[in-house]
């Protein structure tokens, strides 16, 4: 079995990192599969845990914003800004990779994705092992991020060296990607920081990357996909209010018309027929309970998962790209 330790397990959790080892930990926005950022080998280990293609880029995470400087020859002054504002925080930053980054770590691009995590025992764990730490999910590739130390042991457990347990996470979805190595800040992926909190800060739009072919390796069509099909209840499109009880019951007759099929449904309402999981009607709130929820219902042995998204919320961009990409088709 694995060790999983608390704040206690801190100082060993530095040890295996420094001689290149994995350690799971936890951040706001879901747990960390860690290594050595500097060393090839080490982050080699990672991609081989989690069955990641070699190519896609590996987050660096940092104990503070004025190391940033050391791992990129370059601070674009929007960086400064936003290293301000969000961190420690849920918001990923692309700049040109500089020296202390090994290039396998981000899969040979010439850039680098950093940020600061805001969790105590992350930040810890960065304060003693002294160095930038990669670290994607700990889960294996495409699937659903762990946000519980059990989600990490159950996917990984045997392929680690320690996790450190620090409860659920906070936010529950993964960090926003700003990518600042262009002429104006883009936007990789919505997450834990919303597109116009960036805009304020910044005082200036942020372009979607997901309006043309991407710019972030790896940012595939289907991913947090649990194991069971997933499919949107109609409706669940941003600024439609969101689909509502009577959408998903016709939803759900639809998908049992033979009357054989097993439909669980995750709503942010009530639904008396069916294995069903209620989340909050808020994005924030919704985030947080997800991927849990998703995990849960993988355990139902359903033939399809029904899934009709929050109304409102920070957070409402993020849960739909989740959702989109549960639902996609899969490779
Ligand atoms: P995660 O699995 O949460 O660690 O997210 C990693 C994803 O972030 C990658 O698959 C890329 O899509 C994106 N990413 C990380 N670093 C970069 C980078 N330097 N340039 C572009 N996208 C990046
Ligand atoms: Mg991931």
């Amino acid at each position: 079995m694995v060790k999983v330790r608390g704040a206690e397990g801190i100082e060993e959790a530095a040890a295996i990192l420094a001689r290149g080892g994995l350690v799971a930990f936890p951040t706001e926005t879901v747990y960390g599969l860690g290594a050595d950022a500097g060393s090839a080998a080490a982050v080699d280990r990672i991609f081989e845990a989690k069955g990641r293609p070699k190519g896609h880029p590996l987050i660096v995470h940092i104990g503070a914003a004025d190391e940033l400087r050391r791992y990129t020859a370059r601070v674009p002054a929007d960086a400064e800004l936003l290293a301000d504002a969000f961190w420690p925080g849920p918001l990923t930053i692309v700049v040109e990779r500089g020296d202390g980054v090994a290039p396998e770590t981000v899969g040979g691009l010439d850039t680098v994705g950093i940020r600061v995590p805001d969790h105590p025992l992350a930040l810890a764990l960065l304060r003693r092992f002294g160095g930038p730490i990669a670290a994607p999910s700990a889960n294996r590739f495409g699937s659903v991020s762990p946000t519980t130390a059990k989600h990490v042991v159950d996917d990984l457990g045997p392929a680690l060296d320690l996790v450190l347990d620090g409860g659920p996470c906070a936010v529950g979805v993964e960090s926003t990607i700003i990518d600042l190595t262009g002429s104006s800040p883009v936007l990789l992926r919505p997450g834990g920081i919303s597109a116009v909190e960036l805009e304020a800060v910044l005082g200036a739009p942020v372009l979607d990357d997901r309006a043309g072919p991407s710019r972030a390796p790896g940012m595939l069509t289907s991913h947090y996909a649990p194991r069971t099909a997933v499919d949107l209840v109609p409706g669940a499109t941003a600024g439609s209010g969101g689909p509502d009880a009577a959408m998903a019951d016709r939803a759900l007759v639809a998908a049992t018309v033979d009357g054989a099929a097993r439909v669980g449904l995750i709503a942010p309402f009530d639904h008396p027929h069916c294995p069903s999981w209620r989340l909050p009607a808020d994005a924030t709130g919704y985030a947080a309970e997800l991927y849990a929820t998703l995990r849960e219902a993988d355990r139902h042995d359903l033939d399809r998962l029904l899934i009709a998204p929050p109304n409102e919320g920070r957070l409402l961009d993020a849960v739909l790209d989740r959702l989109m990409k549960a639902a996609a088709p899969r490779p």
